[in-house]
């Protein structure tokens, strides 16, 4: 009779690719997050009886050029052609958009006989800005919901995909930018190279060009996994980025960090052949830091992974314990990586009964996969819960703020990144 070998091991790796920015074999797992529905599918009533599809979130880093990726497993117009992240509903968020329009506005002399592009504009958070300071601006935004709202700010917008050809066509038709912006879009990039080389053929020869997008540095110190999740194909250190915009001509001239997004960093680059912005030191301050924290080396990769499991436990240790004492326990937000940090650490409705967001267009729905139904925000006043999980970690000052009336039952607010804090 014949026996079936069993294998003693599963590849976990199997599937691995290449670096999509310098085409070597991605071998090194940075962190593996299991398998997570695509984390801004928000379904209705009405879907409740579909299926879901998951795909992996194992995340690799490339050993020759350090930049950290997931394979893409989605085609990007799956994902963003409808899409319910709208900025305008965070306040602080419009704050700081309202503070770099002002900044960039002085530093660089942008007046009405300016041109700005951003792309992926979504609903025209930050160009209604410059529209209001009478500076001629276009956003380039694939989704075609959230264009419209821009459209109807008065934010002309061209619903498409950014890449070369975009680019070369605008070029061709007159328009290219002074000032271009990218906020938190490089990451949900999946052909790196034509988008970068896209950017600089949009570029003027003394145009500039900013893009934000999250720390590799501070995902890394703060544990920020959950900000890890299929839209977002790449995480950047400024080391990687530096690299990738060299081989397309651009150069960065300054960097700030900022707070944004567990912690950002806003690069200011222009062509390498213009000479008429100086490298400013917060260049090499910022990237003697990513040295001195081994990012140039695979060391600062290590350890990642082990680190994010001890959180995982952590949390379902005091999710449990909540439970077990008949405590109520529901969270506030809807944030993308909500998917990522209720899927990996296995977390459903049994253990947290409802979310509540403030944007109208996820109230009524479900987060995906877990199906905790999403309320507004007036339902935690209504039900006065033991503990409010505050899902979008990132804004817990403003939402701690907002929601101080929950001390008035003795109700307790729950941070679960970088590691569980009851407060
Ligand atoms: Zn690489």
């Amino acid at each position: 009779m014949a026996t079936l070998a069993i294998a003693a091991e599963i590849p976990q790796n199997a599937a691995s690719k290449s670096c999509r920015f310098c085409g070597a074999r991605l071998e090194r797992t940075f962190v593996d997050l299991g398998m997570s529905p695509l984390c801004e599918t928000y379904p209705s009533v009405a879907e409740l009886n579909r299926g879901e599809m998951f795909y992996p979130l194992h995340v690799f880093v490339c050993e020759k050029c350090f930049l950290v990726q997931l394979g893409e497993f989605e085609t990007p117009d799956k994902i963003f052609s409808e899409y319910l992240y709208f900025s305008s509903y965070s306040d602080s968020w419009l704050k700081h958009c309202e503070d770099y329009t002002a900044k960039v506005i002085g530093r660089f002399g942008l007046a009405p006989s300016s041109f700005v592009v951003e792309v992926a504009s979504n609903d025209g958070y930050l160009l209604q800005y410059f529209v209001k300071n009478g500076i001629p601006a276009l956003g380039i935004e694939p989704a075609a919901n959230v264009a419209k709202v821009a459209e109807e700010k008065g934010v002309p917008t061209l619903n498409r995909f950014f890449g070369t050809q975009l680019a070369i066509e605008l070029a061709a038709s007159g328009k290219t930018a002074d000032l271009i912006v990218g906020n938190n879009v490089l990451a949900q990039v999946p052909d790196l190279n034509d988008f970068v080389e896209g950017l600089r053929l949009l570029l003027k020869p003394h145009g500039v060009l900013t893009l934000e997008f999250p720390s590799l540095l501070k995902l890394i110190e703060l544990n920020e996994f959950d900000t890890i999740y299929h839209e977002h194909f790449s995480y950047f250190s400024l080391l990687a980025t530096i690299n990738i915009l060299r081989a397309h001509g651009l150069k960065i001239f300054d960097v700030e960090e900022l707070p944004t997004h567990g912690g950002s960093l806003r690069v200011y680059a222009a062509r390498v052949e213009d000479r008429s912005h100086a490298l400013q030191p917060s260049v090499e301050t910022q990237l003697q830091l990513e040295r001195r924290s081994g990012m140039d080396t695979v060391a600062a990769y290590e350890g990642f992974a082990r680190r994010v499991k001890e959180t995982k436990f952590a949390l379902l240790d005091f999710l449990l314990s909540a439970a077990k004492k008949g405590k109520t326990v529901v969270g506030y937000g809807a944030p993308g990586k909500s998917a990522t940090l209720l899927h990996y650490c296995g977390i459903g409705r049994d253990l947290i009964q409802y979310t509540v967001d403030r944007s109208p267009h996820k109230q009524g729905r479900v987060l995906p996969g877990t199906h905790i139904p999403i309320f507004h925000p007036d339902r935690i006043r209504e039900t006065r819960p033991d503990f409010v999980i505050i899902l979008p970690w990132n804004l817990k000052d403003e939402i701690m703020q907002q929601l101080q009336f929950i001390r008035e039952w003795g109700g307790c607010f729950v941070v679960p990144i970088p590691k569980v804090l009851v407060s």
